[in-house]
């Protein structure tokens, strides 16, 4: 049975529901269709990360209705980023500010900073008004597939595995959103997208590009640095060397049969599930790293699923840390 329905105002109500019950909807934007879940619920998001079967996790947009919700999801908003959401916003453009406690790490990569957009799409903004909750979504495609800008392209692509795809007829922009930091002094362009940046220039000045680089390409998800601990990281491959005085954090799958060796042990999924291990992988990383350890040994997890993208997550924060060849 098809999970496509016409996107009349008793549709919306249905897709919020899902969304408030930690459902996934993909629905229509002017951009691109996004594929949808509550913000603010982080097995909700993984869940996205899952359908969409991403080898890594990418930061994603958090979709608003109302310039309320912006003081609840983000610290600081300066000037510049009141100016531009006033022109632009409802828009095709993503503001990347200091997040709040209240965003949970999985939508941000375990990035300090939230990229927050009013979309103009009139079933985006009703439904992210019934589902009263902001709305986290990235495009609403595989990995490394073209973003859909139909309802058709999406039931291509995952149409089985989401709870309900939301048809609004064609995007009308059919490019991403453009993304801005103003994270820093300079306001940063970090996508080029459906608004142009001399537009935005108009309103709050110089707005710097990025030079490419080989080893940092420019496209969207590898010009951030994401998330990596402070404190060295090892995955778990062999037995640990216990030495005196070190404090050794432990970064386990499932409960662990011993935890008396360890300063710190924080658990990914205590029922083994990848997707609650996805959910909690940030915040774990986020608690030991505060911990003061010496060293955190992660245990490996299969690479079914969302193990990819949490062992991806684990091997660069370990590999970081050689680099860095401390
Ligand atoms: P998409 O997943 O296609 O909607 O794209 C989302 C875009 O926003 C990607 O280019 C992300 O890298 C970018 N983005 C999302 N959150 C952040 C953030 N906190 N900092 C920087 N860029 C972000
Ligand atoms: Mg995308």
């Amino acid at each position: 049975m098809s999970n496509i329905l016409p996107a009349t105002s008793e549709d919306i109500k249905r897709a919020a529901d899902i969304i408030r019950e930690g459902g996934l909807v993909a629905f229509p934007t002017e951009t691109v269709y996004g594929l949808g879940a509550d913000a603010l619920n982080p097995h909700a998001v993984a869940r996205v990360f899952e359908v969409k079967n991403r080898p890594h996790f990418d930061p994603m947009i958090v979709h608003i209705n109302s310039l309320a919700c912006i003081e609840q999801l983000c610290l600081k908003v300066d000037e510049r980023a009141r100016r531009l959401m006033e022109r632009f916003w409802p828009g095709p453009l993503t503001l990347v500010l200091p997040k709040s406690q209240v965003v949970p790490d999985i939508v941000t990569a375990g990035l300090p900073t939230v990229a927050v957009r009013m979309p103009s799409h009139p079933v985006a903004l009703e439904l992210i008004k019934e589902a009263g909750t902001p709305i986290a979504a990235p495009s609403a495609n595989l990995f490394g597939h073209l973003s859909p800008t139909s309802a058709e392209h999406v039931r291509e692509q995952v149409g089985s595995k989401v709870d309900l795809i939301l048809d609004g007829g064609k995007c009308p922009v059919g490019v991403e959103s453009t993304v801005i930091s103003l994270t820093e002094k300079e306001a940063l362009l970090l996508r080029p997208g459906g608004l142009s940046l001399e537009d935005t220039e108009r309103v709050i000045g110089k707005v710097k590009i990025p030079k490419s680089n080989p080893k940092r390409p420019q496209s969207p998800g590898q010009l951030l640095r994401h998330y990596s601990p402070k404190t060295p990281l090892r995955l778990l491959t062999e037995e640990i060397v216990f030495e005196n005085g070190k404090r050794i954090g432990f970064l386990a799958f499932t409960p662990p049969e011993e935890t008396l060796s360890y300063e710190m042990v924080e658990v990914l999924s205590p029922r083994g599930d990848l997707r609650e291990a996805a959910a909690n992988l940030f915040s774990c990383l986020h608690r030991l790293d505060k911990a003061g350890l010496d060293i955190i040994y992660a245990e490996p997890v299969s690479e079914g699923g969302l193990g990819r993208a949490i062992m991806d997550r684990l091997c660069r924060a370990s590999r970081e840390y050689c680099q860095r060849g401390e």
